[in-house]
């Protein structure tokens, strides 16, 4: 017998599909009974919380306490705390919060040979290698992780959300270089490009009397009176938590530093606008597929030298691909800078074409998807940020990690999992199936 641990099912990486050489009865463990919190120790801000609980069941039972876990990414309302530990995921606020990896203190895997876990969370330990890391991005391939003990904050004191429009994507992305160097990074900062700045245009509702006199007065203050190119200039969103001293403090910074960089505030509201509309961005797939047109997402993370190159090689790729495969029309390339670190950046593309008339239209959106990832991988990007790797991304594994690091990983699965009853095949366990 197989098990598959089952999350919220949100993974875009074809985790939890089943390798079709598999003969033994597979059974999906589903987890979204094991939804409760075990206890909340606010002393320490830390809870312990069963793995199954998905991101707003959480977020709901800890702010009724008056915490929150910081953890916000787009898939919020189905993915669960164990699917965010197995697939190393990242939320929008983890300027603040932190990654899935600085948020769980500690988790507990029960393999076949017995649990994986270091009792007693402690704020930090030199124990030399830690079985924690064993977790994160096991994707299913190892056992089930059951529970986590995590970090809890307070809820911020006081949230104000900005947004700032810039001439060109190239300013945007050396202003959000120039504030990280600040020391006031807001919870959230995002940058999206001129084709994504106008795809929030159009699913915004058709503004009307005040709202459209004050959206036309933008419109032309922007062109005429600051010169900006409407096929040039691009958009960031931002959101800033915490003390009122503390945003206060960001909003200056931020406001001040984007003058240098010919940017212009455009407004709280855009940014609350532009900040949940990736929450709807990332349902409209399913509802252009009716109209023949496949899209998908795609992220990886670029040092700051290498973000041009590696947008660059991605559109021009895609442009030729689509001719090679027929592709009717011309494809759609969004992209949008969605964390900054010290050293670079998270880019996340959305990238659409229309599948009318193409005999195998799923297989050349993966031939095609394929080779974008080969050219990302090609100019200094990484295999993945925060969707893992799953199936689709596995056979890049031997280009990014030494043949004896495949082989360790897989040695450690022997002495967990012996009788490979975690299957799923994922990442480097992938030929093993
Ligand atoms: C609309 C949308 C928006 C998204 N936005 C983000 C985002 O902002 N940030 C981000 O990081 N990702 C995002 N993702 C990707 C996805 O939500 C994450 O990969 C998420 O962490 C998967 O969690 P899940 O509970 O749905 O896991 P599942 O999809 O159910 O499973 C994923 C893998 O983890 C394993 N797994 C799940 N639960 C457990 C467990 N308890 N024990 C052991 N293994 C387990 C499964 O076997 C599988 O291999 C998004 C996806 C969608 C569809």
């Amino acid at each position: 017998m197989v098990l598959v641990p089952y999350g919220g099912g949100t993974n875009v990486s074809g985790a939890l599909a089943i390798p079709t050489s598999e003969t033994r009865m597979v059974a999906s463990v589903d987890m979204r009974r094991m939804n409760r919190i075990l206890q909340v120790d606010e002393e320490n801000f830390q809870a312990c919380v069963q793995a199954g609980i998905s991101g707003k069941q959480l977020e709901i039972a800890l702010n009724e306490r008056g915490y929150t876990s910081g953890h916000d990414p787009d898939s919020l309302e189905f993915s669960t705390l164990g699917g965010w530990i197995a697939t190393n995921a990242s939320g929008m606020k983890k300027n603040r919060y932190g990654n899935i990896e600085d948020i769980v203190m500690e988790a507990t895997l029960v393999t076949p040979t017995g649990e994986v876990e270091t009792h007693h969370a402690t704020p930090r330990n030199s124990t030399g290698v830690q079985p924690r890391s064993f977790l994160f991005g096991s994707e299913g391939n190892l056992g089930i992780i059951t529970r986590a003990t995590i970090k809890i904050h307070k809820q911020p004191e006081a949230q104000a959300f900005g947004s700032l429009v810039f001439p060109s994507f190239e300013r945007g992305v050396s202003y959000l270089k120039a504030l990280r160097q600040t020391g006031q990074v807001p919870a959230s900062i995002r940058l999206v490009n001129n084709t994504e700045f106008h795809l929030g245009q159009a699913l915004k509702p058709e503004a009307k009397g005040f709202k459209k006199l004050q959206q036309d007065i933008l419109q032309l203050f922007l062109s005429k009176v600051k010169g900006f190119d409407p096929k040039q200039l691009v958009a960031c969103t931002i959101v800033m938590e915490g003390t009122k001293d503390e945003v206060r403090q960001q909003s200056k910074t931020i406001f001040r530093l984007a003058k240098k960089y010919g940017g212009i505030s455009g407004g709280a509201h855009r940014g609350e606008r532009g900040y949940m509309l990736t929450f709807g961005i990332a349902y409209i797939r399913d509802f252009f597929t009716q109209f023949h047109i496949l899209g998908e997402t795609f992220e990886t993370s670029v040092p700051w030298t290498n973000i041009h190159d590696v947008i660059g090689a991605v559109e021009k790729k895609l442009f030729v691909l689509c001719e090679e495969y027929g592709v009717p029309g011309k494809p759609f390339l969004a992209y949008r800078v969605t964390q900054t670190y010290h050293t670079g950046v998270c880019i996340y593309f959305t990238m659409g074409f229309c599948a009318q008339g193409l005999e195998d239209a799923v297989g050349v959106y993966h031939a095609i998807e394929h080779q974008l990832r080969q050219a990302i991988l090609d100019h200094g990007g990484s295999l993945s940020h925060h969707h893992g790797v799953g199936k689709l991304r596995s056979g890049f594994l031997p280009q990014i990690q030494s043949e004896n690091s495949i082989a360790v990983l897989r040695q450690m699965k022997k002495a967990m999992d012996p009788n490979n009853i975690f299957a799923i095949g994922n990442g480097a366990f992938a030929e093993e199936q």
